[in-house]
């Protein structure tokens, strides 16, 4: 056995400050991780966190224009802290998760939440409001030795404020999703979590702007072309 009878390129983010690139091997994320957000969908707030998963072709790295997808008229942005791993495993305590982590990044979970809703009322999987074409733009990772401080987390659509929050208000902190996100699959170097978003998501239409912001990061801009 050899070569393979086609390439394929590898999914990566940029990492601030360096011509190298972070290779993406999977893309997790965790759905309703900050209250007001569970709030304002509705839904139930003791719940275990929630993870569901895009592909990591589905990232945009560094943003740009990304185009309006197919199948919805109710597209939706979610801006959420994001967390790259450099090393794995299973059943990670969240004491030793911190020790994983290459990285944070601001991302944009964007959801198609007219199909997310039919999806749910029939109780099927969430895949298809989830997991699309440049469903995932996601800013340069910036380097850390551990966790990130509590920080703001913004998101603007032509320049007004609609998610306003503090990554502190997380349900579920950041080792506590590796942990248990370690117990539903194995952890890897490469994979890439993001961590939820808060209140405020809303719609956006063509030709909107989308700046999103985290203190202490790469901010991410992105246009709905
Ligand atoms: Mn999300």
């Amino acid at each position: 056995m050899s070569g393979f009878v086609f390439p394929l390129s590898q999914p990566w983010i940029a990492i601030a400050g360096s011509a190298d690139r972070f290779p993406v091997r999977r893309v997790w994320c965790v759905g309703r991780n900050y209250l007001g957000h569970v709030r304002e969908l509705g839904n139930d707030e003791r719940e275990p966190p929630l993870f569901f998963s895009k592909q990591p072709d589905m990232l945009v790295p560094g943003g740009g224009a990304i185009r309006y997808p197919s199948l919805t008229k109710n597209y939706h942005y979610e801006v959420e802290l994001v967390v790259a791993l450099k090393a794995g495993g299973e059943n990670i305590h969240a004491a030793d998760a911190d020790a994983l982590i290459f990285g944070h990044a601001v991302g944009l979970d964007m959801t198609r939440r007219d199909l997310q809703k039919q999806m749910q009322e029939k109780g099927r999987p969430w895949e298809i409001a989830k997991s699309f074409e440049q469903s995932a733009p996601i800013g340069a990772l910036v380097p850390a030795s551990g966790a990130l401080p509590p920080a703001r987390i913004r998101l603007m659509v032509n320049g007004v404020v609609k998610q306003d929050a503090d990554t502190a208000q997380l349900i579920w902190s950041v080792p506590e999703i590796i942990a248990q996100l370690s117990r539903q699959v194995r952890l890897a170097a490469g994979d890439v979590i993001f961590t939820g978003t808060p209140e405020g998501v809303g719609p956006v239409v063509k030709g909107d702007r989308l700046e999103a912001e985290i203190e202490g990061l790469e901010p991410l801009g992105v246009t709905i072309a």
